[in-house]
């Protein structure tokens, strides 16, 4: 595997889930090497058991329990792009069950999204409408070109195969003066440096890429994108996410046991407010 960045050979780093997660020497971009067809991949991984506590997904233990959460946390996001533009055509990649679309709506936007899973896009379709929904990957939907004010990527850079000519084709879909916006995990964490293998935003297979400041930027730059704004961000997770997380990546018996205690009880939706900063959020302008 080559750098998509700097063109030279991945160095092996990290071995998790039975995936070798490969980075650059140079510029630090960590990347999955997933050995198989990501279109494939992409339909079968993120099926209903990937939102509902599939013990083979370090993914959800009930997504559709945890809204109030994952709304709190797009809140803020909203919020930040509000001040920079407070109206226009919003474009969500990756939009899951819509929440983000909704709450879009709500604030007065002409918001759509689209999702790769059948299964979340079908979810989404019955709550925003499916005039407002398309199932698909990046490179799969079609939009108009130059139709869109605001793209937002909220937890899906990471889960993109080629982010640069995704990037690309999310650049030919905002009009001239449009931004995006992008919230993924930040390798040059706190978090990230003391935990290293252990850090949670380590869960091959579904998240392939891993960012940091720097290098997201060149990427941005190369598809024609000027970053504008970068901070780092705290979560509202719920105690189920975090179990099942603990869980699923095979490293906490402690968590199984917890997590077989507590699955149906209301404690699931418990939230906790969780610091680490271990995300950042980019703000780019389209060239
Ligand atoms: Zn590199």
């Amino acid at each position: 595997m080559q750098c998509i960045l700097c063109d030279i050979p991945l160095e092996k780093y990290l071995y998790k889930n039975g995936y070798w997660i490969q980075r650059c020497p140079s510029c630090h971009l960590g990347e999955t090497d997933l050995k198989r067809d990501y279109t494939k991949f992409v339909k079968e991984f993120y099926s209903q058991g990937y939102y509902e506590g599939d013990p083979t997904r370090s993914a959800y233990a009930d997504y559709e329990l945890d809204k109030p959460l994952i709304v709190k946390n797009m809140q803020k996001f909203l919020s930040f792009i509000a001040k920079k533009k407070p109206t226009g055509k919003l474009l969500d990649v990756g939009c899951a069950f819509g929440f983000v679309v909704e709450l879009a709506v709500k604030r007065g936007y002409d918001a759509y999204g689209f999702d790769p899973s059948t299964f979340a896009a079908k979810k989404a379709g019955e709550l925003v409408g499916n005039d407002r929904i398309q199932e698909g990957t990046i490179q799969q939907v079609r939009y108009p070109k130059s139709s869109f004010d605001i793209i937002t990527m909220f937890d899906v850079f990471e889960h993109l195969q080629d982010p640069l000519s995704d990037m690309r084709k999310l650049h030919s879909l905002l009009k001239p003066d449009g931004i995006i916006i992008i919230a993924t995990g930040d390798t040059r964490s706190l978090a990230a440096r003391i935990m290293k293998r252990r850090w949670t935003f380590f869960i091959p297979p579904q998240h392939i890429f891993f960012f940091h400041r720097k290098n997201i930027a060149v990427l941005l730059n190369k598809a024609g994108f000027t970053p504008r704004k970068w901070h780092r961000v705290g979560k509202w997770l719920s105690l189920g996410y975090v179990l099942h997380l603990a869980r699923t990546t095979g490293e906490s018996a402690f968590a199984n046991i917890i997590y077989a205690l507590v699955r149906y009880t209301p404690l699931m939706r418990f939230p906790l407010y969780i610091p680490m900063k271990d995300n950042m959020v980019i703000l780019a302008e389209k060239r």
